[in-house]
């Protein structure tokens, strides 16, 4: 710009353009708006649904993972179990003066330029001493900070009218998958490996949430939790995907202080031990396509290791994965952690409900078994009233242990009471095991469906001749066709109605749209991202065919109207090129 107005970066124009045309603006705008909540239009909604489906075709139609729906809010125990009431917290402080407050990790991350995985290792006493050092100052008002605290981040509530019955929303979904994992592992007829998913919304009391949809209060959350036997080798997908290239940034890097980003094949990285779980490098994969498959080419993403300290508590190994975008730089799109049995076993010891599985041996094990009997005959002259009581105790002991203590000094110790060999019985017979109860473990891809629409959008976005346009890829395209008359009379607008009037019905989303120049309405399509753009002219009423526009090339090919459908299905499932609308349809 000339004027000496800095150009406005992605950010900004993303969420200009996402209100100008309705795909997304801040809630409760008519009361001056309140941050980390956003409201969805139209365009907006359909573009988070097609990416939603997007998973949805990924995982629960080709993997065959199940879905569920839970509730939004969940009792305090539910979140005791889980940890989330112990450690859902982030480090605050409040300027003394506006009484503004921030989260104290990102102060200095955005202003003292130390990295996230130096600012979360630091404790309250080291981050104050740390803002000190840098003179961090409050951004609204240049006022000095007090103590930083730890701020609870889970919204907090009472269930019905009763002030002891807390409640949290919940800040995950998968709490809502493990707290019915017995029905679930039923529904999949108690064999593992099995997956859950599910999709809906979380709530997270963020500080000062200022990243648009980057950080809300409440977003919709993807989690997906993989339930597999630790003892069985059978990651059958293993093979789909072994190939494949991740970009790794190692946690030993990170530590080392250097940058460096290892490229390497899922099988190499499994080899190497650098991804732990081999169905965690499956859906590492599964996650880099479908960014891929969104806009973003693998050269903007990355998969970076969370330290030890950066890790959620459940957490063995964790890796984010993170997309460039051009203000926030690395932002963290999807997490994958090894959750391993940590929230069944916490749920079982919170519950008392047995969440372990049965595993059935291929051939029943064949073991010798002690038994012990008490004697009573011999107990009673000798413990007199006590000796029910004794000999309740007996039959609790390890038969082999009071064995191995009468062999060796000749009598057992039970409490304070001496026993003898002849106030038992030791016998040995054989049984057969059938199986074993065990802890599955988990592996855990969690994506955010808003931070995948935003970077869907900065990725689709470009600039043609002066032109804003939404390259969106085909599938997601929350507009699909525009239908348009050349001009507005002789009834060419009626054709062009019956031509939108038939692609409704045919199941196509599409807009209608005769005010102004047709370059005109070709632009307002191309800053939306309407891939096909239908233009019905005067040669239609002769010989009823139209033109279709491309929106990313400005080319143009004719059709008939009446093989328009199949072309289109064909076209939006990647069937047939834009080339391709042009020729006649051959079936
Ligand atoms: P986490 O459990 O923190 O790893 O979050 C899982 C995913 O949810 C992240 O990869 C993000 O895509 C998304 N996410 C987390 N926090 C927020 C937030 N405050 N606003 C929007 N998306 C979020």
């Amino acid at each position: 710009m000339t004027d000496g107005t800095k150009t406005p970066d992605k950010f900004t124009i993303i969420n200009e353009l996402a209100r100008r045309r309705g795909f997304f603006w801040q809630s409760y705008e008519i009361y001056g708006g309140v941050s980390g909540f956003v409201t969805y239009g139209f365009l907006g909604a359909k573009l988070k649904q097609k990416i939603e489906s997007k998973l949805r075709e990924l995982f629960v139609s080709k993997l065959g993972i199940l879905e569920i729906e839970s509730p939004v809010i969940s009792p305090s125990k539910v979140f005791e179990a889980s940890g989330h009431v112990d450690h859902f917290k982030e480090p605050m402080v409040e300027c003394q003066k506006c009484k503004k407050r921030f989260r104290a990790d990102h102060l200095l991350r955005e202003f003292a330029k130390i990295s996230e995985a130096e600012a979360e290792k630091l404790s309250l006493k080291e981050l104050k001493e740390t803002m000190e050092k840098n003179e961090i100052r409050c951004p609204e008002c240049s006022g000095t900070f007090g103590e930083p605290k730890y701020f609870l981040t889970m919204f907090k509530t009472t269930i019905g009218p009763y002030s002891e019955a807390v409640g949290y929303g919940r800040p995950e979904a998968a709490q809502g998958i493990f707290v019915e994992f017995r029905r679930l592992c039923e529904m999949a007829r108690e064999k593992l490996p099995f997956g859950v998913i599910q999709i809906g919304h979380a709530l997270r009391n963020e500080i000062s949430p200022r990243q648009g949809l980057i950080r809300l209060r409440e977003f919709t959350i993807i989690d997906l939790e993989f339930f597999f036997d630790p003892e069985e080798s059978d990651c059958f997908l293993l093979k789909n995907v072994e190939g494949e290239t991740l970009r790794l940034f190692l946690a030993e890097n990170k530590l080392r202080g250097s940058e460096e980003i290892v490229e390497i094949t899922v099988k190499e990285a499994l080899e190497k031990g650098y991804i732990k779980a081999e169905w965690q490098a499956v859906f590492m994969a599964l996650a880099k396509k479908l960014l891929a498959d969104l806009g973003v080419p693998p050269e903007k993403q990355r998969f970076i290791e969370k330290l030890p300290w950066e890790r959620a508590h459940y957490a063995l190994q964790s890796f984010d994965q993170e997309v460039y975008v051009e203000r926030w730089g690395w932002v963290e799109v999807s997490g994958h952690a090894y959750r391993t049995d940590y929230d069944l076993k916490r749920h079982m010891k919170f519950s008392g409900v047995d969440m372990r599985v049965f595993k059935e041996y291929e051939k029943p094990l064949e073991r010798e078994q002690a038994f012990i009997k008490p004697l009573m005959a011999k107990l009673g002259p000798i413990f007199k009233t006590e000796a029910a009581e004794v000999a309740e105790m007996i039959s609790g002991v390890d038969p082999c242990e009071v064995a191995s203590s009468i062999k060796k000094d000749g009598y057992y110790m039970l409490g304070e009471c001496k026993i003898l060999p002849e106030h038992v019985e030791i016998t040995r017979r054989k049984v057969k095991e059938q199986g074993k109860r065990f802890f599955p473990h988990v592996v855990e891809p969690s994506f955010g469906s808003d931070r995948l629409v935003y970077v869907a959008l900065e990725y689709a976005y470009r600039i043609k001749d002066d032109r804003a346009i939404l390259s969106f890829p085909r599938d997601i395209a929350p507009m699909q066709v525009g239908v348009y008359p050349l001009v507005s009379k002789d009834g060419l607008p009626e054709k062009a109605l019956q031509v939108y009037r038939m692609l409704l019905n045919e199941g196509f989303i599409v807009e209608y749209d005769e005010a102004g120049s047709i370059g005109r309405r070709y632009a307002r399509a191309d800053e939306i991202g309407i891939p096909l753009g239908i233009t019905v002219d005067y040669e239609t009423l002769k010989d009823n065919t139209v033109t279709i526009r491309d929106r990313d090339s400005w080319k143009q090919v004719r059709t008939r109207v009446i093989d328009l459908p199949e072309l289109l299905h064909k076209y939006f499932r990647w069937k047939a090129n834009f080339e391709d609308l042009g020729k006649p349809f051959e079936g």
